[in-house]
């Protein structure tokens, strides 16, 4: 199933996509989001959503992203990691 992600190929740390925009370093999903939605509030960060697709921390893709409370991307990445080890198991049985 095809992804849709926009996978950011500049530079990265901690998984993120990052870039120098206006004399400041930015992460880029965050600068995209502010560029096209407007800012984002102060509390609230942006989320990669899974259920439309989303794989990378390093996409830019704006129909992937929404912005969430600290809190709410917090559940939902511990979410992530668990899908994450059920994949790893599923690969293991098929050896
Ligand atoms: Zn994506």
């Amino acid at each position: 199933m095809p992804s849709g992600c926009l996978a950011w190929t500049g530079a990265t740390n901690n998984g993120y996509g990052y870039i120098s925009y206006k004399g400041k370093v930015h992460r880029v999903h965050r600068l995209i989001w502010e560029l096209e939605c407007g800012p984002i509030r102060g509390g609230l960060t942006i989320d990669h959503v899974q259920a439309r697709g989303c794989i990378y921390k390093t996409c830019i893709n704006v129909e992937h992203l929404e912005v969430v409370s600290r809190s709410e991307n917090a559940r939902r990445g511990a979410l992530h990691r668990w899908q994450l080890l059920r994949e790893a198991q599923r690969v293991r049985q098929e050896a």
